[in-house]
C-alpha cells in the first residue's frame, strides 16, 4: 500500500518544508529526507521520487500531487485514478472527501467564539458512529449559526447523553495569557481541535474505531499540522480531513458545532452574571459599550473579553 510521485528539486524542497517538525532524524541512508505524518511514512530520494507508505498514503500524497510532473502511481488503490483526474481539471473541486463520506463513522470538530469579543474560544469534537448518522440528521443537527439558541438548548443534551465528545473551553483569562505570550490564535485553535480528537479517541479505545476525523476547516492543512508539530502534539492515528462548511459534509461537525455553541452560551451566562450585565456575543458597538462600562466599574476586563480585539481600544475611548 503505497503511492509514488516524482518531483523536481524545488518541489522536493516544498515537501520537506511542509513536513518541518515531522522529519525523521537522521534520515535513512540513501534517502533525502523522511517524515512521519498521520500514520504515513514519507520518504524522498535525490532522484525526485517520493514514497508514501501507510494506511492513508493516497490522501497524504494528494497534498503534493499539484507539484508532481508524473501522475501518482498507487498500488492496490483503485481510487488513485480519481486523484489525477480532479487535479488535471485545474480547478478545485468543492469537495475532496471520499464518496459516501457523509455516512462514515466520524469524529467531527468545530470551534465557536473566535470572532466574539466577550466570552471563551470553545472547541468541541463529537463522534457519530455510522449507526447514528441518520438519527442525528433527522433530529435536525446543523451548523449552530443557523440554529436558534433555543434549538441549541434542545439538541445539545442529546449529544451529552448519547455520544462520545470532548470540549475545550478556553476562558478569556487563559486565552489572553496565551495570546500575550505569543501564541497565535490559529495555533490555539489547531491545538484545541487536536486535543479534542485525542480525547474522544481515548474514550473510544477498545470499543469503536472511527473511519475518519473531519475538521471544520479554519486554516490550511499544512499549517494545521505545522502548529501541532511545533508544539510537539501527539497526532491521532486516524486520517484527518479538512473542509470548510464541514457541517454540511458530515453531521458530526454539525453536532460539534451545536455542542460548542451550547458551552459558549453557558459560559456567556456565567460571565454575564459575574459582570452584573448581559454581555453580548459578537464584536460590535454593543461590545465596546459594555467593555467601557466594565472598565469604569473597575472590573478586570481580561476575565471577560479577548483583549487583543480592536474593541478594547474603542472601549477605552468611550470611557
Ligand atoms: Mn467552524
Amino acid at each position: 500500500m503505497q503511492t509514488v510521485i516524482l518531483l523536481t528539486k524545488p518541489a522536493l524542497k516544498s515537501v520537506e518544508a511542509a513536513y518541518k517538525g515531522a522529519l525523521v532524524q537522521p534520515a535513512p541512508a540513501n534517502s533525502l529526507f523522511q517524515a512521519k505524518n498521520n500514520g504515513v511514512t514519507i520518504t524522498a530520494y535525490a532522484s525526485g521520487k517520493v514514497l508514501f507508505q501507510g494506511k492513508y498514503h493516497e490522501e497524504e500524497a494528494k497534498r503534493f500531487a499539484k507539484l508532481s510532473s508524473v501522475q501518482p502511481k498507487s498500488k492496490k488503490s483503485p481510487s488513485a485514478r480519481q486523484i489525477t483526474t480532479t487535479e488535471n481539471k485545474g480547478k478545485k473541486p468543492r469537495t475532496k472527501l471520499p464518496a459516501d463520506f457523509a455516512n462514515w463513522g466520524v469524529i467531527g470538530s468545530d470551534e465557536v467564539g473566535a470572532g466574539a469579543y466577550f466570552g471563551p474560544l470553545t472547541t468541541a469534537a463529537v463522534y457519530v458512529p455510522r449507526s447514528k448518522v441518520a438519527e442525528l440528521r433527522k433530529l435536525g443537527f446543523a451548523d449552530s449559526k443557523t440554529l436558534t439558541d433555543q434549538k441549541i438548548q434542545e439538541l445539545a443534551p442529546y449529544i451529552l447523553k448519547n455520544l462520545p465528545y470532548h470540549i475545550v473551553n478556553l476562558t478569556p483569562d487563559f486565552y489572553n495569557q496565551k495570546q500575550q505570550s505569543g501564541q497565535n490564535v490559529v495555533a490555539m485553535k489547531a491545538l484545541s481541535h487536536n486535543f479534542t480528537h485525542n480525547q474522544v479517541l481515548a474514550k473510544l479505545e477498545g470499543h469503536d474505531q472511527p473511519d475518519a476525523i473531519l475538521v471544520d476547516q479554519f486554516v490550511q492543512e499544512s499549517s494545521y499540522f505545522r502548529y501541532l508539530n511545533q508544539n510537539q502534539q501527539q497526532l491521532p492515528n486516524v486520517k484527518t480531513y479538512f473542509i470548510t462548511k464541514g457541517e454540511s459534509e458530515h453531521v458530526a461537525v454539525a453536532a460539534a458545532s451545536v455542542l460548542a455553541r451550547y458551552v459558549e452560551l453557558q459560559t456567556m451566562n456565567e460571565l454575564s452574571k459575574e459582570a452584573g450585565m448581559t454581555l453580548p456575543i459578537g464584536a460590535g458597538k454593543e461590545a465596546d459599550r459594555k467593555a467601557a462600562l466594565l472598565m469604569n466599574q473597575g472590573k478586570n476586563l481580561s476575565h471577560f473579553a479577548k483583549l487583543h480585539f480592536a474593541n478594547t481600544k474603542k472601549a477605552e475611548q468611550l470611557r
